[in-house]
């Protein structure tokens, strides 16, 4: 980030009540290319007031046309949504690269299936049925309402701008709430242009607000506002404790969805190259830089050597470089400070005495924030690069003899937010899917995800899940209506 006047950028505005709109002090910064180290784009630095006004056109727009819009007609217009989303998905793609160097083919899947998150919800809207519940007091009718939960601030990482928030945003229109949207200060332009297709959609003005600032400032005064009715956050775990005592202070609804030291567990009896490849997918795909990265690898020792010979010769291949050529499959480190934590964990590692198998330096012919794709051998529970999440191209194994074994080591971390079972075994797979504690299971596969299917973590990987049809429910109140049927009157000091 760099604080400039720069004109000859590409500027960015946000999206307040409706309008486009520039910060109130008049502040901008610029966001970075991770692959060149230079400014591309200019947005806002919104403040606390900015927030606030954001807040304000969120609360009014509830009672606004959108509160009278039935859930059908809500889901019409997140259906259109979706339409001009996949209208926009090559563009939308090429600015989340521009922001997190991510490889453009990683983004442009991701922005191609994004639609799809529009589409399910859209469908949901009008099928989140409340219910008549059968009452054991016969003068009695007893009903359920499903209401908006109300004003919801989203707050997203850097790693996937769009296809997180869209985890957030989908589910709560559907609901009938009204969002205000605080992208990562790192990725801020594929979300305000993101706002300009919401606006084009026919939402009324204020039910979608984005706001853009550098540093925790904006984050902080959006958490902490007594205006907003739930937090959806997704982000560190760190972030998430002071976004969790946030929403304590005001009693706010919150959803976490945070970080993850993920296993994948290879049994003797695995297609050991699908295996291989599985890892590939798991920690080096998007450069390491996914919440569900399995970083680390749990496998019987018999397999060990071949598992970890095959994970070599493909990382050996991987081809590191502009993440916006067709060919790449590894980019940089989205920023500095992720680049710094990455070599952190090279030297931590030798230290605590692991066996770097390969990798385990920067690749300084690229320069930049170019890292290689690091397997480190002979690891054990205590190490950093075990317990950590580094964020990162590092994958630590650890051997295991017995099945229980295996278990306490892919359970043996604070973290429970995915992991993977490699076996052809169906009786061992679905035991081991019951005995991993972690909020998603890939048998024979892994890092797939979908609208209809619940994610989320354990343990310090957060709270709530987004996704499926329950996730439509982390957006609403239920009321419980009772109407009386008889019109008798009833002694007035017992409990009816
Ligand atoms: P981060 O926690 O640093 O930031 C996340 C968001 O919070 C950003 O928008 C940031 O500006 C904002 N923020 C920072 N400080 C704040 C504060 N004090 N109050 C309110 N908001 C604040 O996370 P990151 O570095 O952007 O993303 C990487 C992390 O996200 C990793 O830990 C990763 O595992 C996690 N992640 C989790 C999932 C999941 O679904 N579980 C998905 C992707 C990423």
């Amino acid at each position: 980030m760099t604080m400039t006047e720069s004109t000859s950028l590409a500027a960015y505005r946000m999206l307040i009540d409706g309008e486009p709109a520039g910060s109130v002090s008049g502040r901008t910064y610029d966001s970075v290319d991770p692959f060149t180290g230079e400014p591309w784009a200019t947005v806002p630095d919104a403040g606390a007031a900015d927030v606030d006004a954001a807040v304000a056109a969120a609360r009014a727009a509830l009672k606004g046309p959108w509160g009278d819009l039935t859930a059908t007609q809500r889901g019409k217009l997140l259906h259109k949504l979706g339409d001009l989303i996949a209208r926009a998905a090559p563009r939308l793609a090429e600015l989340e690269t521009r922001d997190n160097g991510k490889l453009l083919r990683e983004m442009a899947g991701q922005m191609a299936y994004l639609p799809e998150w529009y589409y399910y919800f859209a469908g949901l809207a009008d099928k989140h049925e409340g219910s008549v519940i059968p009452s054991d007091k016969s003068n009695y009718l007893v009903y359920t309402r499903n209401e908006p939960v109300g004003v919801v601030a989203a707050i997203v990482p850097w790693n996937s701008p769009l296809l997180l928030l869209s985890w957030k945003l989908a589910p709560a229109l559907a609901a009938g709430c009204t969002v205000v949207v605080k992208p990562s200060d790192y990725t801020p332009v594929s979300t305000l242009a993101f706002a300009e297709l919401v606006a084009e959609a026919g939402f009324p003005p204020g039910v979608v607000n984005v706001v853009s600032g550098w540093g925790p400032e904006a984050g902080k005064a959006l958490a902490g506002h007594r205006g907003i009715d739930k937090i959806a956050f997704t982000g560190s775990t760190a972030v998430g404790k002071l976004i969790a005592h946030a929403a304590a202070d005001n009693l706010t609804r919150v959803t976490l969805e945070l970080g993850g030291k993920s296993a994948q567990v290879v049994f003797p009896d695995a297609d050991l190259d699908a295996a291989a490849n599985g890892v590939i997918a798991g920690v080096f795909a998007a450069t390491g830089q996914t919440c569900m990265a399995g970083s680390r690898v749990v496998v019987h020792e018999d397999v060990k050597d071949a598992l970890v010979e095959r994970i070599v010769a493909r990382a050996r291949t991987i081809k590191i470089g502009n993440p916006l050529d067709e060919d790449t499959e590894m980019g940089p480190m989205a920023t500095d400070k992720q680049y710094d934590t990455v070599l952190s964990h090279f030297a931590s590692a030798r230290e605590d005495g692991a066996t770097i198998a390969y990798g385990g330096a920067p690749v300084d012919e690229l320069g930049g924030w170019f890292v290689q794709p690091t397997v480190l051998v002979d690891t054990t529970p205590s190490m950093r690069a075990v317990r950590e999440e580094i964020f990162g191209p590092v994958v630590a194994v650890t051997t295991f003899t017995d099945e229980d074994g295996a278990v306490d080591l892919a359970n043996g971390t604070e973290f429970g937010l995915a992991g993977s079972v490699w076996t052809k075994d169906v009786h061992r797979a679905h035991r081991m899917a019951a005995r991993l504690r972690a909020g998603t299971v890939w048998i024979n596969a892994y890092r797939v995800v979908a609208p209809h299917v619940p994610f989320g973590g354990f343990g310090a990987s957060g709270l709530g899940r987004e996704n499926g049809v329950r996730a439509i429910e982390e957006y609403t109140e239920t009321k419980s209506v009772w109407v009386e049927l008889t019109g008798a009157t009833r002694d007035p000091f017992t409990l009816g």
